[in-house]
């Protein structure tokens, strides 16, 4: 050991003797390496920072921790979406207030965001159907209604790993043919904000206290960065009203609903 320790400082030495600069050059490379490490275990901590504070699951449990004790309850939901745009900051402010939302979907725009769509039903929203391409299904030919219905399907259980339980038809229209084919209970509404018109908060809150009750659905697009602005004086507005928020399924389950296949609802009392 002894031998090895004299004879590699013996090295250094005789190399310091013909290279000096080769000190520097070793030191300020291992300075540079120890500097690399810190600024890597940094980034690595800052990333795991940020994991845990969207961690799902805490999420999850904080969204469906809401007390319903006495409470109107109502269901907002958000159509046409998702969008990369609006749709992450209205995830925001739902879980900021701790707001389960229901979510009907174009199967073009979950295909083209699909982790947005895992996102959305990581949180604890739930997500239906608003078909592919948001056709109005009673204007084209039943084969292509059906088929606009079945990829839009297909598209969010390749997603989701399930099949979605609600759909909602573009514009609301549906016939019999439709509804014999839809599969799942098709959900309409019962409160319109008119939120895609008239872009104010004022009127998206002014229509919603004007019309809503006890097991009301609300109807808004989350396509529209002025109906995302609207939400958080929306909430408030709404629980300062005596209101909680479920999602669709939710409410059907609280006031005793079954809801079936092929059958519309407007609201859920
Ligand atoms: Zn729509």
């Amino acid at each position: 050991m002894s031998t090895s320790g004299k004879s590699s400082s013996n090295l250094f030495q005789r190399l310091n003797i013909r290279f000096p600069w080769l000190k520097i050059v070793v030191t300020v490379t291992l300075c540079l390496i120890a500097l690399l490490d810190l600024m890597r275990s940094t980034i690595s901590s800052t990333r795991d920072a940020n994991t845990i504070k969207i961690a799902p699951m805490a999420r999850h449990v904080k969204i469906t921790s809401r007390d319903l004790e006495g409470k109107k309850l109502v269901a907002l939901t958000f159509d046409d979406g998702p969008s990369s745009e609006t749709t992450p900051r209205l995830l925001g402010i739902l879980e900021k207030r701790e707001v389960p939302a229901t979510f009907f979907m174009l199967g073009s725009k979950a295909r083209n965001n699909p982790e947005l769509v895992k996102q959305v039903a990581k949180e604890g929203h739930e997500i239906g159907s608003h078909t592919m391409y948001h056709q109005n299904l009673i204007r084209i030919a039943a084969a292509a209604a059906e088929s606009d219905i079945n990829e839009a399907k297909a598209v969010l259980r390749d997603i989701l790993g399930k099949d979605i339980s609600l759909t909602r038809t573009p514009y609301g229209n549906t016939n019999d043919r439709i509804r014999n084919f839809v599969g799942t209970p098709i959900i309409l509404w019962s409160v319109d904000t008119l939120d895609w018109k008239i872009k104010t908060t004022e009127s998206i809150v002014g229509i919603t206290m004007s019309q809503v009750g006890d097991g009301a659905v609300i109807l808004m697009h989350d396509i529209h960065p002025t109906s995302v602005d609207a939400v958080p004086t929306l909430v408030d507005t709404l629980r300062d009203n005596g209101y909680e928020f479920v999602t669709v399924s939710e409410l059907a389950e609280k006031k005793g609903i079954k809801l079936t296949p092929g059958a519309i609802y407007y609201n859920l009392r």
